[in-house]
């Protein structure tokens, strides 16, 4: 009558054990090393372009001028990496993408009769696709308005309908910690990136774009931002974060911080009275992706991106990502094809600092031809890090930190793990793609799209001004980084399709994000 109950309680103790085995074996186990990574080290010194090599492509192309999308310069630049594409054997072409060119040509702040220092808000005042943007001759003359950060708060019982407004434009702040936390593996050898280490992001702007949507949907006439959190300079070309043309309807300039302070001083209770000049043309243009194949014994792609638009002549953003990319498509372009099991496709994209329209044209016609492109590796921002101490710009002496973001895949995370250790890529975090920050990179349309993807970036502050110049560029780490993507691809060239494309759920890198988001949210609650 008896055994029933005590067989119950034994099957319920063994099916305890084995649950409680399967999640110590879920938690605590890494992904397996594949046993060819390390057979496949066919990047050896000396094989690849130098670090002076690489440098020379960056300054030759930052010699071409601003690549802004569209304009003649960033034509040249797609131009000059066909013909070096050509010169390594790649089958290469340009791919043209229709585009809308925004382009400011004036504009100035007065307020209360003084003159302030002021850059546009790029992709500001934009309201038809095809159409140029004019604050009259006199320029809108309105009263100014500060509203703090123009948080949802601080607009409350403000009227800003007919106003100029001002705001405090704050940064996010990049943390290593946070980083760590989620990253699949952290490389840090000499311990110069810690826990501790923060600085800003350049990238998103806390409380911007955000404040500037309310002050137009309020019925504000412009919008002046004070980049509070910058370098004191005011010269932030920044990205338009969004796809679609005519998102910011009314003009925009920002104030470095130490303008704004001044201008925040000097305001009366009411009544600023403020002048706001923005000029500008949004024409018709072209814009050009190039498009280098290096065929191997099947058709299967490996596919190798960066972007060669910018917002200025700029070298970190992305000379310097072209340039390893030209370092990998020579270096591959000698290798005999009888060598090369799978079809590489070297790209250089235009339209980052549009509206990604390069991009997408490229998913399009990858999906349109069926190209099985199996992994999108993206490299950008090979840069020192520069901090500001006592209102100058000081390097490290470090390259910035960077991350890897790499789609959930065993294989890939264990390779580019290896890359980064056997090259001694220093400050490197290899990152999830799953995580609430996504990919904010080149490779960002990829990843939405689902494409498997490995995607080198590093967010220096400097990236969307034109103080970034050749000097910037970590000179040191330009061949290290291409010897390591180099041995990448070499392992994703000699592996199964199918290992590189599976998708995975690890459940020791998931437990681990959940963990932090669960702690985030309890934060949250908290407080
Ligand atoms: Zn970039």
């Amino acid at each position: 009558m008896h055994p029933q109950p005590r067989r119950s309680t034994t099957d319920k103790t063994a099916r305890l054990t084995v649950l409680l085995l399967l999640f110590i074996y879920a938690a605590v186990i890494q992904p397996a090393l594949p046993a060819s990574a390390a057979d496949c080290q066919l990047a050896a010194a000396g094989q690849l372009a130098g670090n002076d090599e690489i440098f020379g492509w960056i300054k030759e192309i930052c010699a071409l001028g601003n690549r802004r999308p569209g304009t003649p310069e960033d034509r040249k630049t797609a131009e000059y990496v066909l013909d070096h594409f050509k010169a390594f054997g790649l089958d290469a072409r340009l791919e043209p993408v229709p585009m809308p060119v925004w382009n400011a040509t004036k504009w100035g702040l007065t307020v209360n009769g003084a003159d302030v220092p002021c850059f546009y808000i790029n992709h500001s005042y934009w309201t038809k696709e095809f159409e140029g943007f004019t604050a009259g001759p006199g320029g809108i003359a309105a009263e100014m308005v500060y509203v703090g950060e123009g948080r949802a708060d601080d607009f409350k019982g403000v009227d800003v309908r007919g106003k100029i407004v001002l705001v405090d434009v704050r940064f996010g702040v990049l943390r290593q910690s946070e980083t760590t936390s989620v990253a699949y593996f952290g490389y840090d050898p000499r311990g110069t990136a810690p826990a501790d280490w923060s600085q800003p992001n350049p990238y998103s702007p806390d409380n911007f774009p955000s404040n500037f949507q309310r002050a137009a949907k309020r019925g504000a006439v412009g919008f002046v931002g004070i980049l509070a959190d910058y370098y004191d300079r005011n010269t932030f070309y920044n990205e338009l974060y969004v796809e679609e043309p005519c998102k910011w309807p009314i003009p925009g300039l920002w104030l470095s911080r130490s303008d704004g302070a001044r201008l925040k001083a000097s305001l009366k209770k009411d009544g600023n009275q403020a002048t706001l000049v923005l000029d500008g043309t949004v024409t018709p243009g072209t814009a050009y992706n190039v498009i280098g194949m290096l065929s191997g014994k099947s058709d299967d792609i490996v596919m190798v991106h960066s972007h060669h638009d910018a917002p200025w002549s700029s070298a970190v953003e992305d000379a310097s990502g072209v340039a390893e990319v030209l370092a990998l498509a020579k270096y591959f372009g000698g290798v005999p094809k009888e060598q090369r099991e799978k079809t590489l496709m070297f790209v250089s994209l235009d339209t980052h600092f549009s509206m990604y329209q390069g991009h997408l044209d490229l998913i399009k016609k990858i999906r349109d031809r069926k190209m099985n492109v199996i992994v999108d590796i993206v490299l950008e921002h090979i840069g020192k890090e520069v901090v500001e101490k006592d209102g100058q710009l000081v390097e490290t002496g470090f390259v910035e930190p960077r991350g890897i973001f790499v789609t959930e895949n065993p294989f890939l995370i264990a390779l580019v793990t290896q890359a980064v250790e056997r090259h001694n890529l220093e400050r490197t975090v290899v990152l999830p793609t799953y995580t609430i920050l996504g990919v904010p990179t080149d490779a960002g349309d990829f990843n939405r799209r689902g494409f498997t993807v490995i995607s080198l970036i590093s967010p220096p502050l400097y990236i969307y001004d034109s103080i970034d110049t050749p000097d910037k560029v970590a000179f040191d780490q330009l061949n290290p980084v291409a010897q390591a993507f180099a041995d990448i691809i070499v392992s994703i060239d000699r592996a199964p399709a199918r290992q590189t494309s599976r998708r995975a759920w690890i459940p020791k890198y998931r437990f681990q994000y959940y963990a932090v988001v669960a702690k985030y949210i309890a934060d949250m609650i908290r407080n």
